[in-house]
């Protein structure tokens, strides 16, 4: 049995989360399909789940965990009538008006949900390398996420790859666990902010391995090295670590979209005039279309964008209709 919103967000990071909590200001007992979490390091309440702890979100003057950060938003969503439903979009239909929303088989004739608005803000994911053992080690000693498993690290030598500020932060904080993290970089200089470099250079516990890239990763049942390449000179060397860290970067979650909605060659959705898509009546705000500043504060800001834009959308709809 079909059920009929006005407007449904998929997406429950900072963007799908703000969106309600305006959605739902403005009375229009938004339906938020939160996704469910899964093995590639997809979970709802987004990437700041995955994060420890966020000093920039202004209004904590001490910082905030990101897990209780996004409780908080979930929590004040549901105060002003936001429904959640543990699950992922399996299909969409935006030809159609409502549009259709499935959840479960993608081949089930009815659509789950039917939405007069839809705002996506399906966010980004984690990149990962793509070299031999990093997938089936995945979990086994291979990571995503420092905040997750950083504590099966204790007394462990690991590595983290990358050089921008999530590479940073993530071996920042496994110094905690760890006895020694080096920090795998393809160049000679880094991406992350001057603040993240000063404190990663500064710390006793963080070597850096400069113009380096990871050709393999090892081990039979747990991570035991990783082979490293000169990216230089082409010679390569083992390094016994216990863990890998990926943080690389991240790539839109659009496939759900392609062929219904605009998108960059990079997956990234394309929006103009605030938060519009290609398809009157769906929004898009957070990291599914900011490839630029991709911070928790402006996917906030966009979500509450989407929703005001979703709102007038709808007022002018029904005043044109009436
Ligand atoms: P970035 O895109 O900024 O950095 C990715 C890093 O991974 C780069 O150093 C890049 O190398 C390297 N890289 C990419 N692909 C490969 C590959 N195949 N093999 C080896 N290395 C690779 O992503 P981040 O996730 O670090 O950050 C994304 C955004 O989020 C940024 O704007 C960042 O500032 C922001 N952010 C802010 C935080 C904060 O303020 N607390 C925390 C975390 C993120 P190269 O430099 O050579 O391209």
């Amino acid at each position: 049995m079909t059920e009929h919103r006005q407007v449904v967000v998929v997406g429950s990071g900072p963007a799908g989360l703000t969106a309600s909590i305006y959605a739902g200001r403005a009375q229009l007992s938004p339906l938020v399909v939160e996704g469910e979490p899964s093995s590639t390091g997809d979970q709802p309440g987004g990437q700041l789940m995955l994060t420890t702890e966020v000093e920039n979100f202004p209004g904590f003057v001490e910082g905030i965990m990101g897990p209780e950060l996004m409780q908080a938003f979930r929590e004040q969503a549901a105060r002003f009538g936001t429904d959640y439903v543990t699950a992922k979009v399996s299909r969409v239909d935006l030809a159609s008006r409502p549009f259709g929303l499935w959840v479960g088989d993608p081949g089930a004739a009815e659509p789950t949900y039917t939405a007069e608005a839809l705002i996506v803000a399906t966010g980004a994911k984690a990149l990962m390398l793509g070299v031999p053992g990093e997938e089936r080690l995945l979990g086994y000693g291979v990571s995503t996420c420092a905040t997750c498993d950083g504590f099966f690290f204790r007394g462990k030598e690991i590595a983290v790859v990358g050089g921008g500020d999530t590479a940073l932060e993530e071996a920042l904080f496994l110094t905690r666990f760890a006895d020694s993290v080096t920090i795998i970089h393809r160049r000679g200089e880094l991406r992350a902010s001057k603040v993240m470099q000063q404190r990663a250079l500064d710390h006793q516990k963080i070597t850096f391995r400069w113009h380096s890239s990871v050709v393999e990763v090892q081990g039979d049942t747990t991570v035991s090295g990783v082979r490293v390449r000169d990216t230089r000179t082409g010679d390569e060397e083992d390094l016994a670590v216990a863990g890998l860290f990926v943080a690389i970067g991240h790539q839109p979650n659009t496939d759900l979209f392609k062929g219904q909605l605009a998108m960059e060659d990079t997956g990234y959705l394309v929006t103009t005039d605030g938060t519009r898509t290609n398809v009157e009546g769906v929004f898009a705000c957070g990291d599914v279309q900011d490839h630029r500043y991709r911070q928790a504060i402006t996917a906030a800001g966009s979500g509450c964008m989407a929703a005001i834009d979703a709102e007038r959308w709808l007022e002018e709809r029904h005043a044109g209709a009436a």
